[in-house]
């Protein structure tokens, strides 16, 4: 059999193209498209890279290099994979490397994989019999001994006669207070013996298992909608309002899925969401339910990728729970995505390349298996909503929440006028301290949202008005006071509190606006009994502390629990009565295209958090502006209408989903360096794209890390090919980057910004 004597590869990092090497006789059998395989480039550096296409066409350029090892003979990645990372590199304007880097859990743990090995131990067997309470009894002289193995006979719960266990030698240990030197003593008397073997790293609760919940009425009529539009229609979107029990239908498609022996990917976009679902899922499919998320360490996210990988293998996952990387992991037979909570941002990849957006990923990668796609929202993104309603997703709607409980009561608290009128206490207007203490009062629990974390987002020297700022980056520093530091939320630059202003020397620095930290402070002042958590990223740091927040909450063992948009998500709790908006105006003021339809969502969203069983909820939302239209829409639950006025606005200037944007970002550290090329590309783009170039503007925060940066925006008609105008793109970068003195730059490409 002959073989082919060329490769293609990716390379682990962000250069344009796949590379051919040569293929040495002695490889030819394992190299193999998926395979990883070390190659030398640029000098003498060794990588790790990903095999794609075999071929016969000598390559253009001299001495092409050979390939120099095969790392694993088995595949790691499969061709619907390598599928996936070509779409999105061609998509979002980046290199297959780029996406290889996202995508792969560690190059090294992957190619050569070691499952952890436990020593168990177990009774020897000629031991096992009558003579064992003789042994006990010869051991009396050596009673740590004779512990260990009456330990052993209290683990295993033997009994003669029985089939003989093993127990795990570190639980032994711990339990007959004993060290490995007196067990081996045992072992080498031959009463005992160990041996090895692999076991998960994943920490994996008995599963038990549930029959899965009968749908209501209006639940059932939704998912025969949702069939129905499955037979024609490859995507449908699920409007339901929050509470409308989605997730319970969820759980139905997964079934019929799962039975037929496909794979399912059911995508969130929080890990704090996880949680909750986890459990849900897990009560009725047991242990082919997996999760999968960057709080996993290298060797554990191995381990998933291979429980995925071998679909067929006793503990395979077959239903993936997880955030946006998981589409990555080596699905081959995926029946069905699930996208809850579409329309939320943290879809979007912002840093580093690839900038993808999961949701829309979702959809080719579902393609990509000919599986279905359910997007699902209690306040879909403009973006879907409109595809559904020119005919390109199924739309099923939901309208009522489950158990016919009401959708909670807004109330709107003026704090303009609570100001005027001296009626604030701290931040906390009459209307929402009212709200907190009827709940408290009946045992019920509450919900603070305040979208900023820290303790003041920034400090001001109260004489001549100075503020301290990051000494990287345009950006006021945030005042933390558990840690008593000033803190940049962009670059991380941390310093102490200063006692003086800088410019007066005056020591009158006083903390201005407020952040969840400062509100944990207050309500615990108000409310001195009710026990008070805050959820935010400075309390999550740790792998367990979403978990244990979301328990204690759910065991009401937290009365009031404050948060950012970390808590707005999906979470169900039963006896979550209030939520109180503390700053619905810092939502609206957002200079974004996007600000109005975000904040609606996010309103929604955490409203929808109140009253999910028993009874009504209600949310109290303060506002300066009670009468600004999106206020007004929550107030009324009234997605239509922010749909409605939303594709107005964005049909009248030009904007999506009316017309595709990329926006490209320049830095330089050099700020008259950045001026320069950056008009230098917006004269080059203008060549081609005319007036469909915006910019190069200062964005809001116009230095970060002392990189200046100066943003182009792009606004393509959605009827021509998108591919060519990426083709325009590049060549005006590169020729950019061709300039003289263009090497200090970085440069972005951002395709579909949110
Ligand atoms: P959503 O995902 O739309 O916000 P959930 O699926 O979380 O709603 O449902 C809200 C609550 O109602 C959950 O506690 C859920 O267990 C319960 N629920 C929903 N549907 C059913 C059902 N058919 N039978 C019993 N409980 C249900
Ligand atoms: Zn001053
Ligand atoms: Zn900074």
């Amino acid at each position: 059999m002959s073989h082919n004597h060329f490769a293609d590869i990716i390379l682990p990092f962000a250069v344009r193209g796949r590379f051919t090497y040569r293929i040495p006789v002695e490889l030819s059998e394992d190299v193999r498209p998926g395979v990883m395989v070390t190659v030398q480039f640029g000098g003498r550096n060794l990588y790790s890279s990903i095999v794609c296409t075999l071929h016969d066409k000598t390559p253009d350029i001299k001495n092409v290099k050979s390939i120099l090892k095969v790392n694993n003979k088995i595949p790691v990645i499969n061709e619907l994979q390598l599928k996936l990372w070509l779409w999105i590199s061609e998509y979002y304007l980046c290199t297959e490397g780029e996406v290889m880097k996202a995508a792969l859990p560690s190059e090294i743990s992957l190619s050569n994989f070691k499952p952890r090995l436990e020593t168990f131990i177990k009774l020897s067997e000629k031991f096992s019999d009558s003579k064992l309470n003789e042994i006990l009894d010869k051991l009396k002289k050596a009673p740590k001994q004779q512990e260990v193995l009456s330990s052993y006979i209290r683990l295993t719960g033997y009994e003669l006669g029985k089939e003989i266990l093993s127990v795990s030698k570190s639980l032994l240990l711990s339990e007959s207070h004993t060290s490995a030197g007196i067990l081996d003593s045992i072992i080498t008397k031959g009463y005992l013996q160990s041996d090895s073997h692999p076991v998960s790293r994943i920490s994996e609760k008995d599963d038990y298992k549930e029959p899965i919940k009968e749908l209501s009425v209006a639940q059932g009529k939704a998912f025969d909608s949702i069939k129905t539009h499955f037979a024609e229609k490859d995507i449908v979107l699920l409007h339901g309002v929050t509470s409308s029990g989605k997730t319970e239908i969820y759980i139905h498609l997964i079934e019929e899925q799962l039975k037929k022996g496909k794979q399912v990917l059911y995508m969130l976009p929080e890990i704090a969401l996880t949680t909750q679902i986890i459990l849900r899922l897990k009560r009725h499919f047991g242990t082919v339910t997996g999760v999968y998320h960057s709080r996993f360490s290298d060797s554990e996210k191995v381990e998933i990728w291979k429980r995925v990988a071998e679909k067929d293998s006793l503990n395979s996952y077959r239903l993936i729970l997880g955030v946006r990387s998981s589409l990555f992991l080596p699905f081959s037979d995926l029946g069905l995505i699930i996208v809850d909570e579409e329309h939320d941002g943290s879809y979007k990849q912002h840093d580093p390349a690839p900038r993808y957006h999961a949701r829309d990923s979702a959809i080719m990668l579902a393609a990509m298996h000919n599986a279905k796609t359910i997007l699902g929202s209690a306040s879909p993104s403009i973006e879907s909503y409109n595809n559904a309603v020119i005919g390109k997703y199924g739309l099923t709607e939901l309208k009522e929440r489950f158990g016919f409980i009401k959708l909670p009561t807004i109330i709107l608290a003026n704090t303009r006028e609570a100001y005027r009128k001296k009626l604030m206490v701290s931040h906390f207007t009459p209307e929402l301290l009212q709200a907190i203490d009827e709940a408290l009062s009946k045992e019920e629990q509450i919900i603070l949202f305040q979208n900023r974390r820290g303790f003041s987002p920034y400090i001001e020297c109260s004489e001549c008005g100075w503020i301290p700022v990051c000494i990287q980056c345009s950006v006021n520093l945030t005042y933390h006071k558990g840690i008593g530091k000033i803190v940049c939320h962009y670059c991380g630059y941390t310093t102490n509190m200063p006692s003086k202003c800088d410019n007066c020397h005056s020591s009158a620095m006083v903390t201005k606006g407020f952040g969840t930290e400062k509100i944990e402070d207050e309500i615990k002042v108000v409310f001195p009994s009710a026990r008070v958590a805050r959820m935010d990223q400075d309390t999550t740091r740790n792998k367990n502390s979403f978990h244990k927040l979301i328990r204690a909450f759910e065991e009401r063992r937290i009365d009031i629990l404050i948060g950012t948009q970390m808590i707005s998500k999906g979470l169900d709790f039963e006896n979550l009565t209030v939520v109180g908006i503390l700053n619905a105006d810092n939502l609206l003021n957002y200079p974004d295209f996007r600000a109005h339809e975000r904040s609606f969502q996010l309103m929604e969203q955490v409203s929808g958090r109140a009253g999910r069983r028993q009874k009504q909820g209600k949310v109290v939302i303060q506002t300066s502006d009670p009468a600004n239209r999106v206020i007004r829409q929550v107030l009324r639950h009234d997605y239509s209408g922010m749909f409605r006025i939303q594709t107005e606005e964005r049909m009248n200037f030009n904007y999506p989903p009316f017309c595709r944007m990329v926006e490209i970002s320049i830095k330089h550290k050099d700020r008259s360096q950045l001026n320069y090329f950056s008009d230098v590309l917006g004269r080059y783009l203008r060549e081609i794209f005319g007036k469909r170039v915006l910019g190069p503007e200062s964005p809001v925060i116009s230095q970060v890390q002392l990189w200046y940066i100066k943003n182009i925006l792009l606004k393509i008609e959605r009827e021509k090919p998108p591919a060519k105008a990426k083709q325009f793109i590049i060549e005006a970068i590169d020729r950019l980057e061709k300039e003289k003195g263009a090497s200090g730059l970085k440069i972005a490409i951002d395709v579909d910004p949110y």
